[in-house]
């Protein structure tokens, strides 16, 4: 039985909008901006642009995030970057995209500020929605990696625009986290009205960050989080609190948090009570598209056509897209669920 996951109609809660770049926009982009770029041609910038075996640890996939970033000092690049971003997941079959992305990385060195990058992204989302029935997002990141003035001014600028930012996230390196510091600033997103979604549990042996990121930082929802399954008392703690998983699994695999595509726990952990939606994190990064992440979920994880479905609603249940749109996604879209 052959499948064509183009048609799921889906909802994607988890991608990056840095990670998204089509390959034959960095080459192009790179050509119109004079960049001298440290690749010859399409195959080397595949390799230093794409991840397509599992690396080593999570710096390898964030430095293949810098090969990309020189093309994105410019309004026009990242407009573009945008619209192609929701034009390439509408026609994986999205209907509502939340695209998440840092101010600090997209403009580091370049003369962009944030508002201009935030500008520029709008008019990109502006683009593609008056070219397709696709409802959008932005999440707002702040790196773990840069100095929490960096988090304190990225969410200083997200505030000041209170209708352009649905939602808040902390991603990158989540070893010996310094949570007091970091709860000044969800703190204060949450008293703002912002969703926030944490990357958390992502490598191994960081399942015991999922339940401090829930409580200490009022994470509604979890970027990837797959490592509690390693500890029944965390994954029945997560449980009971109803906090969303989203599940990245080919991601997962490339970053070694698991060992093979195969052995991705999202189906056990969705048996075992775990609220959770299917997401590509990265398309170009790990050279995937949604589809392809449900396609390994119904033909390697084991996914029925009914799990699926519950995905879908748990995702349409915990967007932070405001209630006039969920409502009309599920009339339109999801009437199914
Ligand atoms: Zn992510």
């Amino acid at each position: 039985m052959s499948m064509n996951y183009q048609k799921i109609p889906k909802i994607e809660l988890h991608r990056h909008l840095e990670g998204s770049v089509r390959l034959t926009t960095i080459a192009d982009e790179a050509r119109k901006q004079n960049l001298p770029l440290p690749y010859k041609n399409l195959n080397e910038l595949q390799r230093k642009c794409q991840l397509r075996e599992p690396m080593n640890t999570l710096m390898d996939v964030i430095n293949v995030f810098f090969a990309t970033q020189p093309i994105l000092g410019t309004p026009d690049a990242v407009r573009r970057i945008t619209f192609e971003l929701l034009e390439d997941a509408y026609k994986e079959g999205v209907y509502a995209l939340e695209i998440r992305y840092s101010p600090e990385f997209l403009t580091h060195n370049h003369e962009l500020t944030f508002a201009d990058a935030l500008m520029a992204i709008e008019a990109g989302i502006a683009d593609a929605r008056a070219k397709y029935d696709i409802q959008a997002g932005l999440i707002g990141i702040v790196s773990r990696m840069f100095e929490i003035e960096s988090g304190t001014r990225t969410l200083d600028h997200m505030l000041a625009f209170p209708n352009s930012f649905i939602g808040f996230d902390l991603a990158d390196d989540e070893k010996e986290l310094d949570f007091d510091a970091f709860k000044t600033l969800t703190d204060r997103a949450k008293a703002s009205g912002l969703g926030i979604s944490i990357h958390s549990g992502e490598e191994i042996g960081t399942e015991v960050n999922v339940v401090p990121t829930i409580d200490m930082l009022s994470a509604s929802r979890i970027g990837h989080g797959l490592q509690i399954i390693r500890d029944d008392s965390i994954l029945r703690e997560v449980k009971d609190r109803g906090t969303l998983l989203e599940i990245c699994p080919t991601s997962n695999y490339l970053t070694n948090a698991v060992t093979s595509v195969a052995t991705h726990p999202a189906r056990v952990l969705l048996n075992k009570g775990i609220r959770l939606c299917i997401n590509s994190d990265d398309p170009r990064v790990f050279g995937i598209d949604l589809s392809n992440e449900y396609k390994v979920c119904m033909e390697q994880l084991g996914f029925t056509k009914e799990e699926i479905q519950t995905t879908l609603r748990y995702a349409l249940e915990d967007t932070f897209l405001n209630d006039d749109v969920k409502k009309y996604l599920h009339k339109k879209h999801f009437y199914f669920l």
